[in-house]
């Protein structure tokens, strides 16, 4: 579904992509470790044209993402095209991004209204199946400030959700979340899961990684260091960076 190659991305001088390639199967959980400043943030940010590349290709769903290719040259989409591909992929962020004078029906909602011009009737109905489906149907009239962080975040997901993207990618989803609440939103991810959804989760929750990932990626300086099946990865890291980095988050 997703075909990363040899992406690179600078920031000024500054190269923080050195040529990633990277593909994720439909219905694949790809997990992303690595230490801070890695790029994992910034590869997420370029699949979702959050940032432009400066080298290399992005497809989903054989799309290229970004751009549109003729005779081998590349030309930049329009605001519109850019919309329509970001529509197709869900994001959720370490802070929960939502509206704070909204509730999280109204914060659900908002979206497919708006973006999709689905009707109101229509986005409320699939809003509360989504909030039943991340244990919050109960909380639909609560606004940002009345639900803890793994409540506030688990609405981002439904949030997500109702834009019914193909691919989901998350950042660091709990790591802002105290300890005791990150458990609630990773079942919720683990469910998506389930579902077939298919995800790259970036995180710290080697658990998870090991447990939910079909593949597990390290990286480190802006490249792929390591990637293959988490069990083998995380019981026998091949390179010693990987050994390095596991050895302390496990
Ligand atoms: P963390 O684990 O801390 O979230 P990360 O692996 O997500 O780290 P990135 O956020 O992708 O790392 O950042 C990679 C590098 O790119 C860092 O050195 C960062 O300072 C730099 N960087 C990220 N965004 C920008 C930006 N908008 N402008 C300039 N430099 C940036
Ligand atoms: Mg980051």
């Amino acid at each position: 579904l997703v075909r990363i190659d040899g992406v690179h991305k600078y920031f000024g001088e500054h190269h923080v992509l050195r040529g990633i390639d990277m593909t994720v199967r439909q219905g694949e959980v790809s997990v992303l470790i690595g230490p801070s400043g890695s790029g994992k943030s910034t590869l997420l940010r370029c699949i979702n044209m959050l940032e432009t590349i400066s080298a290399g290709r992005i497809h989903v769903r054989e799309e290229l993402i970004g751009y549109r290719e003729t005779r081998g040259r590349l030309h930049d989409l329009t605001i519109k095209e850019i919309a329509a591909q970001r529509r197709e992929i869900g994001m959720v962020f370490q802070r929960f991004n939502l509206f704070p004078h909204r509730t999280a029906l109204q914060n659900i909602i908002e979206a497919p209204t708006q973006v999709k011009r689905q009707s109101k009737v229509k986005a409320r109905s699939r809003a509360m199946e989504l909030l039943d489906r991340v244990g919050l149907g109960n909380h639909a009239n609560h606004y940002p400030a009345q639900l803890s962080g793994g409540q506030q975040q688990r609405v981002a997901i439904a949030r997500a959700l109702a834009m019914e993207p193909e691919l989901m990618l998350f950042d660091e989803p709990t790591s802002a979340l105290d300890p005791e609440l990150v458990g609630e939103v990773l079942s919720v991810m683990k469910d998506l899961a389930k579902s077939g959804m298919t995800m790259i989760v970036v995180t710290h929750e080697i658990g998870f990684a090991r447990e939910v990932g079909d593949t597990l990626t390290f990286m480190d300086g802006g490249v792929v260091v390591e990637s293959g099946n988490p069990r083998d990865i995380i019981a026998n890291p091949q390179q010693a960076r990987t050994q390095e980095f596991l050895s302390k988050v496990l």
